[in-house]
C-alpha cells in the first residue's frame, strides 16, 4: 500500500487586460501578500529558534505496536496550538509574550495564512535544529549549517483560495484569492488559463486533492495543486515468484533515449526504440553557443547568470524530452498488468576527452537520463508498477543470448571495425549480432533474474575499470 502524487498546474492569466488578464492593481496585490508572508515567516523562524527547548521536547506516550511507553516529539498541531497561544491575541488568552505579539506586529493577518506560515516554520527550524546537533555530534566536520530560510511559496489552505470552475465558459472561471493589497486584506478574483486537459487531470477519478500552492515568478503565476492517489502493488520479491511476471527494462542511452525490452517467460514480446530526434545535436549547438558568448563577453559578473534564456530553453528541451519518454514507457507498462518496470541503477559516463563544451554536453546528457528515470518511475506508481534497480555490471559487454564477454564494433564502408563506442554487439562464442544498446537493454532482465554471471551480485561496479 503507497502513494503516488503528482502536481497539477493552474496558470493564472497575467497577460494584457485587453486580451483578459489580470490588471496591473492584482498583480501589485500577488506580490504584497508574497511580502507580506514572507516577513511572517522571518518573525517565526525568530521566535523558533529562540524557544528551541519547546521545539526539540520529547513526550511520553504509550506506543500500541510496541506495547511501551516511548518518548516522541511534540507534534506540529500541538506545537501550533502552543505557538498561538503565546503570540497571539484572543478573547481566551489576551496577554501573549509581549517581545512575540504576532497581532501586533501583524494586525487582521488571516489565520489560514498564518497557519501555513507556521507550520512552514516548524519544519524548517526543526530540519536546522537536527542539522546542527548532527554537526556538533560529527565533531564540527564540513560546512555549519545555514540558518534556516524565510522565503518560500505558501501553500493555500481552505479559506485563502476558492476555486470557481463552472465548465468551460473562460468568462465564468477564475480563482478567488485572499490577497493584501497594500492597506487591507481582500478577495480578488484572478482569471486563469483553463483548459479541458487541465479539467480532465484535477477530476480524474481516485486522486484525491491537496492544499494548492502559489509560486509567484517574476512575469508568471501559478496555482499548483498537489493530487494523491493510493496505490496497491505487490512487493518485488512476492512478484518475482510468479513465472508467468512480464518485466519491462529500460536501458538509457544517450542517443537512443531509452530502449524498451519486454520479457515473457524467457522470451522478449515487445521492443520500443526510443530516439532523441536530434536533441543531443541541438543541444551540443546551443552550448557551443553559450561558450562563445561567455568567451566574447569576457569574464563573467560574480553573482549575475549569464545566457538565462538559452539555459532556460535547453533546460525545457530536457524536462520535455523526459516527459516524453517517461509518457512511452508508461504505455508499454499499461499494456502489462502487474509488470515490473528495470532500470540499471544510474552510472555516471564521465564527461572526459572532448573539448569543454562536449563535457557540459555529456553532463547534461547524464541530468537528463536521472530525470527520465525519475519521471518514468513516478508515472509507473501511479499505474501501480513498482520499479526496481538492477546493477548495470557488464550489462553492455555481455552476450543477451549466452552470457559471454562481447565487443562493441561499427560499420564503417560495409567493414566491421572494432570500437569502444560501436553502435553495434558481437558475440564471440555464439556468434550473436545486434544493437547494442538493445543487447544492454535485455541483459537488465538477466541481471533482474541473476542469471548468466549476474547469479553472483557483484559487490561494487567500480571494479569494472571502464563504463560498462
Ligand atoms: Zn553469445
Amino acid at each position: 500500500m503507497g502513494q503516488a502524487s503528482r502536481t497539477t498546474k493552474l496558470l493564472l492569466d497575467l497577460s494584457n487586460r485587453s486580451q483578459g488578464g489580470a490588471n496591473s492593481e492584482k498583480r501589485a496585490a500577488l506580490e504584497e501578500t508574497a511580502k507580506l508572508l514572507d516577513a511572517a515567516r522571518v518573525f517565526y523562524v525568530a521566535f523558533f529558534l529562540a524557544q528551541a527547548e519547546k521545539v526539540t521536547e520529547r513526550v511520553p506516550y504509550f506506543s500500541q505496536p510496541h506495547q511501551a511507553m516511548r518518548e516522541r516529539l511534540l507534534s506540529a498541531n500541538e506545537l501550533l496550538t502552543w505557538t498561538e497561544f503565546h503570540t497571539v491575541e484572543t478573547a481566551e488568552h489576551p496577554h501573549p509574550l509581549p517581545e512575540w505579539n504576532f497581532s501586533q506586529a501583524f494586525p487582521n493577518f488571516p489565520f489560514v495564512y498564518r497557519r501555513s506560515v507556521i507550520k512552514d516554520a516548524i519544519g524548517r527550524v526543526r530540519s536546522y535544529l537536527s542539522n546542527l546537533a548532527n554537526w556538533q555530534q560529527a565533531d564540527k566536520k564540513g560546512g555549519k549549517p545555514g540558518l534556516p530560510g524565510t522565503s518560500n511559496h505558501p501553500t493555500l489552505y481552505q479559506g485563502a483560495f476558492g476555486l470557481q470552475l463552472d465548465g468551460l465558459d473562460l468568462r465564468k472561471t477564475f480563482v478567488r484569492l485572499k490577497v493584501y493589497d497594500g492597506k487591507a486584506w481582500i478577495w480578488i478574483n484572478y482569471p486563469v488559463k483553463y483548459s479541458r486537459y487541465f479539467e480532465q487531470r484535477r477530476t480524474e477519478p481516485g486522486w484525491e486533492q491537496q492544499s494548492p500552492k502559489l509560486i509567484l515568478r517574476k512575469t508568471s503565476a501559478e496555482l499548483h495543486i498537489s493530487q494523491t492517489k493510493e496505490i496497491k502493488a505487490k512487493k518485488v520479491i512476492e512478484s518475482k515468484r510468479d513465472p508467468d511476471l512480464v518485466t519491462v527494462a529500460v536501458d538509457l542511452n544517450v542517443k537512443n533515449l531509452a530502449v524498451i525490452t519486454v520479457r515473457l517467460r524467457e522470451t522478449i514480446i515487445e521492443t520500443v526504440f526510443v530516439t532523441d530526434h536530434g536533441l543531443d545535436q541541438a543541444r551540443f549547438r546551443h552550448l557551443k553557443r553559450i561558450a562563445k558568448k561567455q568567451w566574447q563577453s569576457g569574464k563573467p559578473v560574480k553573482g549575475e547568470h549569464s545566457n538565462q534564456q538559452l539555459w532556460r530553453h535547453v533546460r525545457r528541451q530536457n524536462r520535455d524530452a523526459a516527459h516524453k519518454v517517461a509518457r512511452s514507457l508508461a504505455k508499454v507498462c499499461a499494456k502489462y498488468p502487474g509488470c515490473v518496470l528495470v532500470f540499471e541503477r544510474l552510472r555516471k559516463i564521465a564527461p572526459k576527452g572532448g573539448n569543454k563544451t562536449h563535457r557540459l554536453n555529456r553532463k547534461q546528457a547524464n541530468h537528463l537520463r536521472g530525470q527520465i528515470n525519475q519521471i518514468s518511475r513516478e508515472k509507473a506508481y501511479a499505474q501501480g508498477v513498482v520499479t526496481v534497480e538492477v546493477n548495470p555490471w557488464h550489462t553492455s559487454q555481455r552476450c543477451s543470448r549466452c552470457g559471454a564477454q562481447g565487443e562493441r564494433f561499427s560499420l564503417r564502408a560495409g567493414r566491421r571495425e572494432k570500437t569502444g563506442g560501436g553502435k553495434l554487439f558481437r558475440c564471440l562464442i555464439c556468434g550473436y549480432e545486434a544493437n547494442a544498446d538493445h543487447n544492454a537493454s535485455v541483459n537488465l532482465h538477466h541481471s533482474f533474474y541473476r542469471e548468466y554471471c549476474w547469479h553472483r551480485k557483484p559487490k561494487s561496479t567500480k571494479g569494472s575499470g571502464h563504463s560498462p
